[in-house]
């Protein structure tokens, strides 16, 4: 396992759509290891494969950040089944240090992907974990929190963004 690093606004890989994975295979599941590692070594609640610069459709979840393994679910070629209702909360991402928005999100969602195994699994979410399961699976159409925040709040946030993204990330 190890550790990646991730990579931030501005980066193409974040900003494009990511290829769906043909077979999950020992590499995607390598690839997965490695997200898991990722997110509870930043620590984060969420993380999908462009973050580490690999263009491919698969996110990883888990809202105890490794402190309850029945909460890590791990996704292939994730979608959005449905959704229902809305809620806006502040949102942060790993991609995005030091800034935060509250999108618009579904209150409710179902969600459909493949396992580590391969197999189909579903799974449904409320509150942080709807809003975790959108904001993945947003990274994997190439979209930030940024991208869905309203115009105004978008422009201003990306002008920023972008003198960030020049001015080059470290902190
Ligand atoms: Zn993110």
């Amino acid at each position: 396992m190890a550790i990646r690093p991730i990579v931030k606004y501005g980066d193409p890989v974040l900003h494009a759509p990511a290829a769906p994975v043909d077979r999950v295979d020992d590499a995607i599941r390598t690839l997965l290891r490695d997200m898991v590692e990722t997110m509870y070594a930043a620590p984060g609640i969420g993380l999908a494969a462009p973050q580490i610069g690999v263009p491919l459709r698969v996110i990883v979840v888990d809202l105890s950040v490794g402190a309850d393994p029945a909460q890590l679910i791990q996704l292939v070629n994730p979608e959005l089944l449905d959704g229902d209702g809305e809620q806006r909360q502040e949102e942060g991402c790993l991609s995005v240090p030091g800034y935060g928005g509250s999108p618009a999100r579904p209150a409710r969602v179902r969600v459909r992907g493949l396992g580590p195994d391969g197999t189909e699994q579903l799974h449904s979410g409320t509150e942080l974990l709807a809003r975790a399961f959108c904001h993945e699976i947003d990274h994997v159409d190439g979209l930030l929190f940024v991208d869905r925040l309203s115009p105004l709040k978008r422009d201003l946030m990306k002008r920023k963004l972008r003198k960030r993204a020049r001015e080059g990330w470290e902190e």
